[in-house]
């Protein structure tokens, strides 16, 4: 083990944190303290000539890998037990190119980072709801969220991408360089390499009418069945995330409905700013909602809207669905269970996945889902690490009582190691091309802390 470390301090220019050092539990901590895992080595790479050397490293050393950007993967996958982590997290250039309207993005990144920087040149990038969230894990995964419908996911504005493979070779993925792998990356995740840097296509997209609104549990059924019909025959430019929640005992929130069980619906209108008001005519006479904070608002805000409700450090249970219809049965189960949310900070959301989205073939990309209406996901979180059986069970029994009405697989950036079985059925008819290009890229399966594609 001296001679590899001696190897690693000697061929990056990255800090090298040990067991032993003072920062190894900061550094191995990410967002789900429900993971626990104890890495041999975590090697904060300063930049892409280190993520080589580590590849060489690790593979001249037999030692496990993992990769780690953001850090929020639920399963807690981008660490290893007494592996090797290469830690991008502090890769975090970012250029944008405002007359192309293009960002090159190092995989350290936030959305938060990302966000800001677009958004002083009034572009964005198609990602998630959660500022505090990796942009290199979630690309990779799909990459969906608040401009979906009008821009599609992640990956549909994804460019180009450096990749240092597990030979330990740099090399250039985009439409006519390593056009498989470029294919497989966008949806594939962290399976055919290390992502050294992403470059987006953004949006035109400064401010947006958002926020959220909510409405009684009682009226729940109503609620959802108004929220099928308005966002089936609504334009690209309204997207709404329906979720069960408890309002939050907290500013801004009025005291009456402090600790309520409400549905509610996050809402993000990108069309005409002068029109919104408009738009939101019926969906304000609906109801009426119990609460709207839906104005008009900048992008980033939108984005990192819920991070103070959601600091790292919680329990978190995931579990991820794709449906296509809102069945009265189906409507059913969903109250049921959403009217037994666990703790105060769980929740389930059901993401709009169609729109822009759909416009995309289902074999033109990795990610094979385009055929969904929504990604579900369901995540029980608590801040004490003696809810977590309590917040598993209920994801659980809320994820079995889908099955009947859920098109199969689920999104992979919302799956816990459990899950590993339902990768497959995740990638549908993308499958065995997927384990084709993994066997050309990455044969020995070096890159398996994911949720893993064997090579076929
Ligand atoms: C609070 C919260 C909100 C979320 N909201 C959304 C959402 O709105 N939309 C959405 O799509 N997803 C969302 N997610 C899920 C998110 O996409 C995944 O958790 C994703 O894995 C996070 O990426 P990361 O870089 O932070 O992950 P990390 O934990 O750092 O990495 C996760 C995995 O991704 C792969 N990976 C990461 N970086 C690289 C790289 N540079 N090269 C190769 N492989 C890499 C590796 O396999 C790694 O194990 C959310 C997650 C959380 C916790």
């Amino acid at each position: 083990m001296e001679k590899l470390i001696e190897a690693l301090r000697n061929n990056t220019q990255g800090q090298v944190i040990l067991p032993q050092d003072h920062g190894y539990d900061k550094a191995r901590a990410i967002y789900n303290a429900m993971i626990d895992k104890r890495p041999a080595i975590i090697l904060k790479c300063k930049d892409k000539e280190d993520v080589v050397q580590m590849v060489k490293i690790a593979r001249e050393n037999n030692l496990e890998v993992s990769v780690r950007s953001g850090g929020h993967n639920g399963a807690g996958l981008s660490l290893v037990n007494d592996g090797l982590v290469i830690d991008l997290s502090e890769m975090k250039s970012i250029k944008i190119n405002p007359s192309e309207k293009t960002a090159l993005v190092e995989p350290g990144n936030t959305l938060h980072d990302l966000d800001k920087a677009t958004h002083e040149h009034g572009l964005a990038l198609p990602v998630g709801i959660n500022g505090t969230t990796g942009v290199a894990g979630l690309t990779l995964g799909g990459g969906l969220g608040y401009l979906s419908r009008k821009g599609g996911l992640a990956i549909d504005n994804l460019l180009e991408a450096e990749v240092v493979l597990a030979s330990g070779e740099l090399v250039t993925a985009n439409a006519t360089s390593h056009p498989d792998l470029f294919w497989a990356l966008r949806g594939g995740g962290g399976n055919f390499g290390v992502v050294t840097s992403f470059t987006f296509n953004l949006l035109p997209i400064k401010n947006v009418y958002a926020g959220p609104m909510f409405w009684p549990l009682e009226q729940a059924e109503e609620v959802m069945k108004f929220y099928d019909k308005i966002t089936k025959n609504a334009t690209n430019d309204l997207y709404g995330f329906f979720a069960f929640l408890t309002v939050p005992p907290a500013e801004p929130f009025p005291e009456h409905l402090h600790m309520k069980k409400v549905c509610g619906i996050v809402w993000c209108y990108t069309g005409d700013m002068e029109k919104a008001a408009e738009v939101f005519d019926p969906i304000r006479a609906f109801g009426p909602p119990i609460l709207d904070f839906v104005t008009e608002l900048p992008m980033p805000a939108l984005n990192g809207m819920f991070d103070e409700l959601y600091p790292p450090g919680y329990q978190w249970y995931w579990k991820g669905n794709y449906f296509d219809e809102l069945t009265d049965e189906c409507i059913q189960e969903h109250i049921k269970h959403g009217s037994q949310l666990p703790t105060m900070f769980s929740t389930m959301h059901l993401y709009p996945i169609d729109g822009k989205v759909h416009e995309t073939a289902q074999e033109d990309t990795a990610w094979a889902n385009r055929g969904a209406r929504w990604a579900q996901v369901i995540v029980g979180v608590s801040p004490d690490p003696a809810e977590a059986d309590k917040i598993t069970k209920w994801s659980r029994d809320y994820n079995e009582a889908m099955k009947p009405y859920a098109l199969g697989g689920g999104y992979v950036n919302f799956m816990m190691q459990d899950d590993q079985a339902r990768v497959k059925e995740s990638y549908g008819v993308n499958f065995d091309r997927l384990r084709k290009i993994k066997k050309k890229y990455d044969p020995d399966n070096f890159f398996h802390m994911n949720q893993n594609i064997k090579p076929e």
